[in-house]
């Protein structure tokens, strides 16, 4: 087959789903021209700077269905904040993260939010931006298309992006005339509440969020592009990768049947690896802390020399009231469409 029809059709495996992925790039034989157009857009994350890929340089300091304990103890977080690893977030650039329409700019959040509507019924909320945003609502944006930058903010929460994906614009529990919770926003109002109470009977992906990360690396790794029919894209070593060294594993999991003796790969900045297959957690997973993340890549390490590595790490910097971790940060990003 036409190698570069590869990396679209295995997108069209990655439509989102609740139950977890994997997809092989060499188990995939067939692709149509129709498949094609339907699955070509890019996706990548939400901030970045020139130059390098997007996410590099930044970590997920709150993950998704955690317990935000600065903000709002007791409340799962609906999104992900995230932070510049160095310095002050402030002014970092925030991208879409694939091709869509602009449907909401506004509110005082405090900031700007921005929403971006996506095929598939998938919606994309940039919240805390700066007040001069670089788009208006009904503009087409493309993928790794800049909306604006990180607020600085004048209250004492550290500036940062929340960013969330989720299946709705509106939904009447969550932004309707009656909300079940209005945290902040009121009635009727597309950003939403930000947090969703613990006690609540629905959890987060019940009512319509899904984990950003897992559904934006499991369509990255699908829609790269690629010269050898057995891969589906590259990934590289982020600038500062969370370990110096990680273990090849024979499957995606932490525990130790996965590991076949004992290879370490040594994480070199900016190096960059074919990827065989890629392993993402359920895009609507149950869990509620930074365990409940999975993304993996089977790299080709070496000619010869296959198999798995954490890409996102869940990390203790920060943690709930019951001490599970509540942080994420990468050693592997997608390598396609740098800002
Ligand atoms: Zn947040």
């Amino acid at each position: 087959m036409h190698s570069r029809l590869l990396g679209w059709f295995v997108a069209l495996a990655l439509i989102t789903g609740s139950a977890a992925a994997t997809v092989q790039g060499a188990a995939l034989t067939q692709a149509t021209p129709a498949a094609n157009q339907e699955a070509r857009s890019q996706w990548n994350y939400p901030i970045g700077r020139r130059g390098r890929p997007f996410g590099d340089g930044f970590w997920v300091r709150h993950g998704f269905a955690v317990e935000n304990t600065w903000f709002n103890p007791g409340y799962w977080h609906t999104g992900e904040d995230w932070y510049a690893l160095k310095g002050d977030t402030a002014g970092a650039n925030v991208y879409a993260v694939s091709d869509g329409t602009v449907v909401y700019a506004g509110a005082n959040y405090p900031g700007r939010v921005v929403i971006v509507e996506h095929a598939e019924a998938l919606f994309s909320m940039y919240g805390h931006l700066d007040p001069r945003l670089a788009v208006k609502v009904g503009q087409r944006v493309a993928a790794g298309e800049q909306l604006g930058t990180v607020l600085k903010r004048g209250d004492k929460i550290p500036n940062h992006l929340h960013f969330e994906l989720r299946t709705f614009l509106t939904t009447r529990i969550v932004n309707g005339s009656r909300p079940r919770y209005g945290f902040r926003c009121g009635r009727n109002c597309p950003p939403g509440p930000g947090y969703w109470p613990i006690r609540a009977p629905e959890l987060l992906t019940a009512l319509g969020w899904l984990n950003p990360t897992h559904v934006i690396a499991g369509k990255a790794a699908g829609t790269a592009q690629s010269r050898r029919a057995t891969t589906i894209g590259h990934v590289v070593v982020a600038t500062e990768p969370v370990n110096a060294t990680v273990t090849v594993r024979q499957a995606p999991a932490t525990n130790a049947a996965a590991v076949r003796g004992k290879r370490r790969l040594q994480l070199q900045a900016g190096q960059k690896f074919p990827v065989l297959a890629v392993h993402v957690g359920a895009t609507a997973p149950s869990g509620t802390s930074a365990e409940a993340y999975e993304v993996w890549y089977k790299l080709q390490v070496a000619p010869g020399n296959a198999g798995w590595v954490q890409a996102a790490v869940p990390g203790t910097q920060e943690t709930g009231r019951d001490g599970r971790g509540s942080s994420v940060r990468f050693n592997f990003l997608p390598a396609a469409g740098q800002p």
